[in-house]
């Protein structure tokens, strides 16, 4: 379905996604799951593209125990919605990596994979069911909108999905992910960067230029060239 259009006086976007009714995803279970550790709670959500064919091999590789990955959910590009895995239990998609300082991201986190190879847009079918996803699993477990995060976030320089293409400032204004900093570039210095960086959630230990990488793939994903002002504006402190 096309998206909304623009009527004068009211907004081209909700805050809210559009379909609020409960998803009935289709139930294509994976053996490559366990129990969350230290009886943690998902608090995190962590979005993935698959880079595979289509949606049934990504699903095929998913379930296949001989290959001991999995994700919660997989939404393909038409929208059909698939969970391979209990939002209780602990899928086995995110890896070594580290947000905020934890790791076991998996033990902490609900997966949701996207049928993308990386090299092409994000359909609006597929978007429309993320937002509602999203929206749901924020409100059935309480996760705030920072909460959100793609794989190469807490992977930086290993991952690089849900990549270049995927459009993190429509989630930002659903408030379905932690909205950039707006207090403009030039408010911090550079050699501020990796502890502006640190501070956002990004302590995986990796060099400066993985760091950029890493932090251009969620705010800016075609910058280019060294670290300038237009790097650290996103990550600046709100107050
Ligand atoms: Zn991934």
């Amino acid at each position: 379905m096309a998206t909304a259009t623009l009527v004068a006086g009211t907004p081209a976007r909700s805050a809210v996604p559009s379909t609020t009714e409960p998803l009935t995803p289709v139930w294509h279970p994976s053996p490559n799951f366990g129990e969350r550790r230290d009886g943690l709670t998902p608090s995190l959500i962590v979005l993935h593209y698959t880079a595979m064919k289509d949606a049934q091999a990504a699903l095929d590789r998913l379930c296949d125990p001989a290959h001991e990955v999995s994700a919660h959910f997989l939404i393909g590009m038409d929208g059909t919605l698939w969970q391979m895995v209990r939002e209780e239990d602990r899928a086995w998609h995110a890896g070594a990596g580290e947000w905020h300082g934890q790791s076991d991201i998996n033990s902490r986190s609900i997966g949701i994979e996207l049928d993308n190879s990386g090299a092409h847009p994000f359909p609006e079918p597929q978007l429309e069911v993320l937002e509602s996803l999203l929206h749901q699993i924020m409100n059935r477990w309480s996760i705030p909108p920072e909460h959100v995060i793609g794989h190469s976030d807490m992977a930086p320089g290993r991952k690089s999905d849900p990549g270049l293409r995927f459009p993190w400032q429509r989630l930002e204004h659903m408030n379905l992910a932690g909205k950039r900093s707006q207090s403009g570039p030039g408010n911090a210095p550079a050699d501020n960067f990796s502890a502006l960086a640190h501070a956002a959630g990004y302590t995986a230990e990796v060099d400066d230029d993985t760091l950029l990488a890493a932090v251009r793939l969620r705010y800016r994903p075609w910058g280019k060239g060294p670290l300038g002002p237009d790097d650290l504006a996103p990550l600046a402190r709100k107050t």
